[in-house]
């Protein structure tokens, strides 16, 4: 009986106890399913790994045409930060590469970082 009670009791304290929340974080804001794409110093316009904010591309930057220079964002848990200009609406990911590769077209869960 007793130990019947010491379940019910441990369990009722677990069921009631915060989740962990290290992915959702207050900082981070879901944006939903965005659109990702790569590119590599082959197919930057020639550019290599010169970006439109000035900074030396590698990998962890991307570009990105509706958030400002600076953000960082995360991809499925993965941290980019927007460092370039996109000439499409995805979200561009470098690759640090002068052998293009770059065929990734997918949707997926985009958080932005809120300061
Ligand atoms: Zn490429």
């Amino acid at each position: 009986m007793i130990k019947s009670i010491t379940a019910l009791a441990l369990a009722t304290a677990i069921s009631a106890a915060p989740m962990p929340q290290k992915e959702k974080t207050p900082e981070w804001k879901d944006m939903g399913e965005c659109r990702i794409t790569q590119y590599c110093c082959a197919c930057n316009d020639g550019s290599g790994h010169e970006s439109s904010s000035g900074k030396y591309l590698e990998y962890g930057d991307c570009a990105c045409s509706w958030l400002p220079i600076g953000t960082e964002i995360s991809i499925e848990g993965e941290i980019f930060t927007v460092v370039d200009i996109c000439g499409t609406d995805a979200i561009d990911i470098f690759i640090d590469t002068n052998e293009c590769r770059c065929n990734l077209n997918e949707y997926k869960d985009v958080r932005i970082k809120v300061k």
